[in-house]
């Protein structure tokens, strides 16, 4: 019940959130060597540099599911060090070490339970999934840019996912193109 309750919270959101989009696999708003289309319909790119993200990305989609800590556990654990923007009991958000957008902020789950990617996620997630949705939201206000963010999940090796820690992009602060690129 609470998990169908928060994908109703999380599409009523969507809805009244206009200028906030939510993209699974947005090749122009993670890092340029990572213009990565789905192998069926590639586009023109940087092979090299595409290549070695790829390789980099299908790395680290290999070890996602060790269970062996993230570098962003060590970041909720406050062993390494972060640039915390926001943070409650679940869900903790910090400033990206590389950033795409003047404000570029990650919004992770600070207990990981099986969400390594989003692409891995169950029924039984749909509160934490709203939670990370609506700290999107906090971050950006918190940012000043409500009247214009992106919110982008990349999900597995096609969509350059580097880091198996669910996490949500919160970028914003200059003008967002559409479509991606
Ligand atoms: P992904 O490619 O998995 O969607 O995004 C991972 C993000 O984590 C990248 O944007 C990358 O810059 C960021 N990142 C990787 N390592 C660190 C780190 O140690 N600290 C911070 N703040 N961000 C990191």
């Amino acid at each position: 019940m609470a998990a169908i309750a928060s994908f109703s919270l999380l599409r009523s959101f969507a809805a009244t959130t206009a200028r906030a989009f939510l993209t699974v696999k947005p090749p122009s708003t993670v890092s340029s060597a990572c213009l990565l289309p789905l192998r069926s319909r590639r586009l023109q790119f940087n092979a090299s540099a595409t290549n070695n993200e790829e390789a980099a990305a299908r790395e680290s989609a290999a070890n996602a599911d060790s269970g062996a800590p993230t570098i962003f556990d060590k970041i909720i654990a406050k062993e390494i060090p972060s640039s915390i923007v926001y943070e409650d009991d679940k869900v903790l958000a910090f400033r990206d070490i590389n950033p795409e957008a003047p404000v570029h902020v990650l919004v992770v789950p600070k207990f990981r339970d099986g969400l390594t990617q989003l692409g891995k996620s169950e029924a039984r997630h749909g509160e934490i999934l709203g939670q990370l949705l609506y700290a999107a939201k906090i971050v950006a206000e918190k940012e000043g840019i409500l009247d214009g963010f992106r919110v982008v999940i990349n999900s597995g090796p096609d969509a350059c996912q580097s880091v198996y820690h669910l996490h949500l992009h919160v970028l914003g602060g200059r003008q967002m193109k559409w479509p991606p690129g």
